[in-house]
């Protein structure tokens, strides 16, 4: 074994396979994979080996069909067959909500370039004969569904990583891992030590153990899953015989199963209700080459639909039930990427499909590595999106709940009770109270709406019962004033004294003057969004960022590997340690004045001023800027203060008819201002330009931020896309997010957020489409639930063009 790497990847599953042969494709070849027994030791050896396209993010989805596309290459090149076998497959659907949830998943495919197709329950029996129509409402073809030798397709990724110079070593087991103090690691294992400047964990059923040796606790748990291999069926057989193909694979979502041919009878699979965890605290060294009791009882449940919408498995036998565990992060996608605080110390583990997002996952963490930059938008992959809330046991309760969902439909209006009131604000109680409706952002409580007694969220894909109720909110803010809680944002604070230098160099637009905010794009060395936050100058030194609450991880990651090495910046994530309040609307002004003594004239606190005021007896910072784009103000205040606040605007707010306003009043708010969002407008795919913040790119300013080379070609050249606002003739249902715009008879972009505006009495939608099409007025279509509604693009905000509100 050598000595010294470049990289060791910890793992010889399928996903650190891959990792390594992604990175030796990329050219570092000086890298070793440790694996302490045989290939495929943990999960891989004993998968069912299918594999699919879709995912409920699309950019996942993405890497999917990479993943999928690559074997043809690994086999190639490795000279080991991989037995892909790609049948196609229907994907059922029992329940008319099931069909609405399929065509969204047809209507992306459009844009992601997978060739889906809905047909009827009829049809899908044509193609995959064990399946009672009657059973079905409907069906969707995927044609690129298939399933594959698992074992074969681990060796492939290795031998072909071996083939460009890369090394595995087996039975090599790591037991600790130690940072030196020149930043190199030691690799400590049962066979000598190798030091290396990166190393890979991807140590699947014992990822937790592998991060436990540098201090990490990762979210990440193990389900028992299981499921069933029957006997030769005759069925299967003269399916075979009369048209010489498999039977393709089945999801059948409302039976929470999964099915495909295995040589001359059938596997099935189940995502059952009654789930288990498997070690929960620890795995066992001993472990790999085994497989775990099964047990029927607990699928039962799901056989007996199976049996019913598939009847010829009433009629042939259980030849083997194989139950083995494999790890899920609480969301169920992988866990990719660096390690905040930890250089050079990446992960690729919690990947439950990993035969069809390992090859996407080794394409992401080696670009990453080598070019600094994962080369596609992996938001929902990355490591980052969990904090340290993520804790063991809400790990325990969110996995749990996420396998038992994994084949159900969440509706958009849906909130998920696993893992909740983790975190809450002093105000938590008064504002259930009052009626909040609660969701849930990066672990902490928000209120989406308030509802009278006796009313609730019931889920659609449609207008819901919380329609009026949100209507109410925005007409409060907008024809008075209207308080909302705004915790969840990041909130940061930054001192030093080369605090000015540092944001100087890692924002891209001018920073304020002491007393002033300004709108701070932040970019990536290519020129494309990192980020966008408020950025304030308190004075004195001290400077305050709000931005995305869910990225706070993502975005400390980026500030600390920017730090100036010599201390001269400090930057610090107030998380829960700030709680925010906003007040909105035409009598915002007023409300304030009778809380506080400062002078908050327009002349004296114009729009973007920063101020420290105290409210009522409460000392607290406030800003003039609402993402209502309205007359507002955001006010961030200790929470041992909170409470007090939040009294003392309510009861100057009493003579104004103040009322409260949740998350999803302001959504409807801010689209009537073409105001976009991290996450969803703004993501690390698209440039200031395309997404129209370049207005807040300071190109000529002396500083050389990240990324100007980048931002001037883009101006320069023009980019590709721009985000563009559209209105919908829609009928009883709104945009959700990632529905495809349609012109001139094609798809030509995809829809990032949207809803209904309440004040403006408009369905509207954002969206990214080509530049060349982007200043077309009229001829869009977006594609909604299956059918083409008209759009016309909104260039100017549909609530104060002319920003008298905002700015008076
Ligand atoms: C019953 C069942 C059916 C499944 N069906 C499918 C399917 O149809 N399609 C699909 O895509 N997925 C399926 N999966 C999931 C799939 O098996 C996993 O997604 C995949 O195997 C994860 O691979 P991995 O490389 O991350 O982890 P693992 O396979 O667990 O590999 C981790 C490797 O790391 C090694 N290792 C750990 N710690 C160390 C250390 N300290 N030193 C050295 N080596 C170490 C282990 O020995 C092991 O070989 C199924 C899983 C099960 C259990």
């Amino acid at each position: 074994m050598k000595s010294h790497a470049k990289v060791v990847v910890i793992g010889g599953g399928v996903v650190g396979c891959s990792v390594l042969f992604h990175l030796a494709r990329h050219g570092w070849t000086d890298v070793v994979l440790l694996e302490r027994d045989e290939l495929t030791s943990g999960s891989t050896w004993h998968a069912a080996g299918g594999m699919h396209t879709i995912n409920g993010d699309p950019n996942v989805a993405k890497l999917q069909k990479y993943t999928i596309s690559l074997y043809k290459e690994i086999e190639e090149l490795s000279g080991q067959a991989t037995g892909v076998h790609l049948t196609g497959g229907v994907l059922l659907a029992a329940t008319e909500a099931r069909l609405d949830w399929l065509r969204g998943v047809v209507a992306k495919g459009r844009y992601l370039g997978i060739d889906l197709e809905e047909i009827s329950a009829n049809e899908a029996a044509e193609l995959m004969p064990l399946l009672d129509p009657k059973q079905f409402v409907g069906a969707v073809r995927n044609k690129e569904d298939g399933h594959l030798d698992p074992s074969g397709v681990t060796h492939a990724y290795a031998k072909a990583a071996r083939k460009l110079g890369a090394e595995v070593e087996r039975f090599t087991k790591v037991e600790d891992i130690v940072r030196r103090p020149d930043g190199l690691w030691r690799v400590i294992t049962n066979k000598g030590e190798v030091v290396a400047e990166h190393v890979v964990n991807a140590g699947g059923l014992w990822a937790r153990e592998v991060g436990r040796m540098v201090g990490l606790e990762l979210p990440v748990l193990a389900m028992e899953h299981m499921y069933l291999i029957t006997e030769d069926m005759p069925e299967v057989a003269a399916w075979n015989a009369k048209t010489g193909t498999e039977i393709i694979h089945a999801v059948d979502f409302d039976g929470e199963l999964y099915l495909r041919q295995e040589r001359g009878g059938m596997l099935m699979g189940t995502y059952e209700k009654a789930n288990k965890v498997w070690s929960e605290f620890s795995t066992p060294w001993n472990f790999g080459h085994e497989l775990l009791e099964p047990d029927i009882d607990r699928i039962a449940p799901s056989l007996e639909v199976g049996f019913r919408h598939f009847p010829a498995f009433e009629r042939t036998g259980i030849k083997q039930i194989v139950n083995g565990p494999f790890t899920f992060a609480p969301d169920g996608n992988p866990l990719v990427g660096p390690v905040r605080g930890l250089p050079g110390f990446w992960v690729a583990c919690g990947v439950m499909a990993g035969f069809s997002q390992g090859g996407g996952v080794g394409l992401a963490l080696s670009n990453w590595m080598i070019e600094g930059d994962p080369g596609a938008d992996i938001w929902a992959m990355d490591v980052a999106r969990y904090g340290d809330w993520a804790t063991m046991a809400y790990t325990n309760a969110k996995v749990r709940e996420n396998y038992s969902r994994r084949f159900s439909i969440r509706f958009p209006n849906e909130e998920l009770p696993a893992g909740r009131q983790l975190k809450t604000t002093p105000i938590y109680d008064w504002l259930s109270a009052k009626g909040a409706q609660w969701g849930v952002s990066y672990g902490l409580e928000v209120p989406l709406w308030y509802a009278p007694e006796g009313v609730k969220d019931e889920f659609s894909w449609r207008r819901s019962s919380d329609f009026s109720h949100v209507a109410n909110e925005v007409a409060t803010v907008r024809d008075g004033v209207g308080l909302a809680e705004i915790s969840n944002f990041a909130k940061y604070k930054v001192t030093g004294e080369g605090a000015a230098a540092w944001l100087d160099r890692i924002f891209a637009c001018k920073l304020p003057r002491p007393g002033r905010m300004a709108l701070a794009p932040m970019l990536k060395d290519d020129g494309k969004l990192i980020g966008d936050f408020t950025l304030a100058n308190i004075g004195d030194g001290e400077w305050f960022i709000a931005g995305s609450g869910i990225a706070e991880q993502y975005h400390m990651r980026w500030f600390e590997a920017h730090l100036p090495q010599d201390g001269s910046v400090c930057i610090e994530a107030l998380g829960q340690k700030l709680t925010g309040l906003a007040i909105a609307g035409p009598k915002a002004r007023e409300v304030l004045a009778k809380v506080s003594r400062a002078d908050v004239s327009n002349a004296a606190f114009p729009f973007m001023g920063v101020a420290k005021m105290d409210i009522g007896m409460t000392p607290c910072l406030v800003g003039r800027v609402s993402y209502t784009g309205d007359l507002g103000y955001e006010i961030w205040v200790a929470p041992e203060y909170q409470r007090a606040a939040f009294q003392a605007l309510m009861a100057a707010g009493e003579e104004f008819d103040i009322g409260l306003f949740g998350s999803r009043a302001l959504n409807a708010l801010r689209l009537e201002k073409n105001y976009g969002s991290w996450a969803r407008e703004y993501r690390p795919i698209y440039g200031p330009l395309e997404a129209g913040l370049d207005r807040f790119v300071a190109y000529g300013k002396e500083a050389d931020f990240i990324g100007k080379a980048a931002a001037l070609a883009e101006r320069k050249q023009g980019g590709k896309l721009r985000l563009r606002t559209f209105i919908l003739d829609a009928d009883d249902a709104d945009v959700i997010g990632d529905e495809p715009i349609w012109f001139g008879g094609a798809v030509r972009g995809w829809v990032t957020s949207g809803g209904y505006a309440h004040h403006a009495k408009k369905s509207v939608a954002l969206g990214y489409v080509p530049k060349e099409i982007a200043d077309e007025s009229d001829g869009f279509e977006i594609e909604l639930l299956g059918k083409r509604h008209a759009a016309r693009m909104q260039a100017a905000p549909l609530f104060d063009a002319n920003f008298e509100r905002m700015r008076g």
